[in-house]
């Protein structure tokens, strides 16, 4: 096994770098025990507005520092705890901290923003998701309008009765919900009209070209226009330049989440940046806000 092997020196690895098949497989055994061994945390992202540059929210995304690896990448653990069934006790883990954070913040005192919490397909399988998103609400008194639940358009489609049931359940509930990486998957357009949803995150590939490819410019245009007809919030991914905020705001978008702005922070940079806000005119680089 790879435990008894590499011995304790720490490794200084990039996430972005990719790992030899002797990590991945250690890794792997690993995500076993990162729950209990307390190596998990959440970061968060804001959400700003292109109407006043306020902060609207967060996105919680989780964070995995492994004892001699360092940080893994989300992308390349997420994927292994939906194989080996840890996805629901992590997933659950990620609620549960961040609407106790949300709970936290609001005794504080800070103005109310929300919260949004990215679903696995695994977790939105469970039939007691609905019930549990309801307890960890009513446990951390929280206004159920402030949590948001993302889930990307590829799960939705894997199963499309049974999401429509379980997203209408949790929306009875009051709790918004997005599509994330929307454009990636290959959902037929229709669907669109049948999901229960409030919010469209159009995928951060789009953003990247919205500047350098007038195809891409057009399609993102339309993409924000046809949300809009059928009365959902637009969120651009990804927005790292001023060029990509200014296109954004001429074609009618909603919301940023970028670099631009301010990569995931901890919990304590959030509330500092939400007491700085409005963040219009007041640009943070990935180095000074990381
Ligand atoms: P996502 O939900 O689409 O989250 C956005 C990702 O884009 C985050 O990566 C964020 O750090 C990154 N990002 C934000 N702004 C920029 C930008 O301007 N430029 C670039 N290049 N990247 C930007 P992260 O945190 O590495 O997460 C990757 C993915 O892992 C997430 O994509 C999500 O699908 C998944 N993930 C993260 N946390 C959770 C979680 O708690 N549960 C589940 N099921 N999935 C999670
Ligand atoms: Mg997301
Ligand atoms: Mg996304
Ligand atoms: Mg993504």
């Amino acid at each position: 096994q790879g435990k008894q092997k590499g011995g304790n020196e720490p490794k200084r690895f990039s996430p972005a770098i990719s790992r030899d098949s002797e990590d991945l497989i250690k890794l792997q055994s690993d995500l076993f025990r990162a729950l209990e061994r307390d190596e998990f945390s959440v970061v968060y992202q804001p959400k700003v507005s292109l109407v006043d540059g306020s902060i609207l929210g967060a996105e919680a995304l989780l964070r995995w520092k492994h004892e001699q690896l360092g940080f893994v990448s989300p992308a390349q653990f997420i994927p292994m705890a939906e194989v080996s069934g840890l996805i629901e006790p992590i997933g659950e883990w990620v609620l549960s901290t961040a609407s106790s954070q949300s709970r936290f913040w609001a005794l504080e005192g800070l103005p109310p923003f929300s919260v949004a919490i990215n679903l696995s397909g695994r977790q939105l399988m469970e039939d007691c998701l609905p019930h549990k998103v309801a307890q960890i609400i009513s446990h951390n008194e929280l206004d159920p309008s402030q949590i948001e639940l993302e889930v990307t358009e590829t799960f939705l489609m894997q199963d499309i009765e049974h999401s429509i049931e379980m997203l209408n359940e949790i929306r009875e509930l009051g709790v918004k919900i997005s599509i994330d990486d929307f454009g990636t998957g290959y959902s037929s357009l229709n669907y669109l009209t049948k999901l229960p949803v409030d919010t469209l995150k159009i995928d951060r590939s789009f953003i990247k070209e919205l500047s350098i490819r007038e195809e891409v410019f057009r399609l993102v245009k339309n993409m924000v226009g046809m949300a809009h007809d059928l009365g959902l919030t637009v969120v651009a991914e990804g927005v790292e330049t001023k060029c990509q905020l200014d296109i954004l705001k001429e074609i009618d978008c909603d919301e940023v989440q970028g670099f631009y702005y301010s990569p995931p922070v901890s919990a304590d940079k959030f509330r500092n940046l939400l007491l700085k806000q409005p963040l219009i005119g007041c640009r943070y680089s990935a180095m000074e806000a990381g």
